[in-house]
């Protein structure tokens, strides 16, 4: 199966209110330009370093998301052009974005991590730290960030009613505070492996890139 058609198959089976955003790590560029010849433009890259080096190749109507864990010191690469990021998990973290994105007069869209899953290796806030960050003074102070919405990760296991209760929680949890506060419009969840059980759990985002390019050579920890 080529990249295009597999493409095509997960476009085809996700309600067209859903946000496709094709994960493109460790892959070369040629395979990004496949998919972007096929019509997606939609890009979502861990790590700052290689998100920049693509970024610098591609064409640059493509809109580029940061769904790996970011340091501090790395924001100012991606300042300039980054369209949503997608693991944010503190303050400072927020503050950093804040101050880069005012230096290009950008106002940048992020979404709180969430830490759901029963692991120890994912990085998030949990339920009780993001709600008064979300609500607190220093955060309404920050006018070139935008929080738009929440993106977790299920533990990853083959079990589907955890990996349900999991989402769904959050998916509570976002909904909660959309009662509230208008500007959240985004619940990322879900991957090649459980991108299903996510939409049946209210995501609006779903990160996919095995299920399109194939099994990536390396395994990694995100
Ligand atoms: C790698 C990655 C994905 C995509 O995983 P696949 O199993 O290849 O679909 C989604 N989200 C995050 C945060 C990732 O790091």
């Amino acid at each position: 199966m080529s990249i295009a058609n597999n493409l095509n198959i997960i476009k085809s089976s996700l309600p067209t209110d859903v946000i496709l955003v094709v994960v493109t790590k460790t892959h070369p560029v040629e395979k990004l330009i496949e998919v972007y010849n096929a019509g997606h433009s939609v890009f979502g890259e861990n790590k700052v370093q290689e998100m920049v080096e693509k970024y610098k190749v591609l064409p640059k109507d493509i809109q580029w998301h940061l769904i790996g864990h970011l340091q501090s010191n790395k924001v100012k690469l991606i300042a300039p052009f980054v369209s949503l990021i997608h693991s944010v998990d503190s303050l400072k973290l927020l503050q950093e974005i804040n101050k880069q994105a005012q230096k290009y007069n950008r106002i940048i869209n992020c979404l709180l991590q969430i830490y759901i899953a029963k692991e120890e290796t994912k990085f998030g806030l949990d339920y009780a730290e993001a709600e008064p960050l979300l609500n607190s003074e220093e955060l309404k102070q920050l006018k070139n960030v935008k929080i738009v919405g929440l993106m977790g990760m299920a533990t990853n296991t083959d079990n589907q009613a955890q990996i349900a209760n999991e989402f769904k929680s959050l998916n509570i949890f976002f909904n909660k505070l959309r009662t509230t506060n208008y500007e959240l419009q985004t619940l990322s969840m879900g991957m090649s492996s459980d991108y299903k059980i996510a939409i049946e759990n209210g995501s609006t985002l779903v990160r996919i890139g095995s299920s399109i390019f194939g099994a990536r050579n390396y395994t990694e920890s995100y």
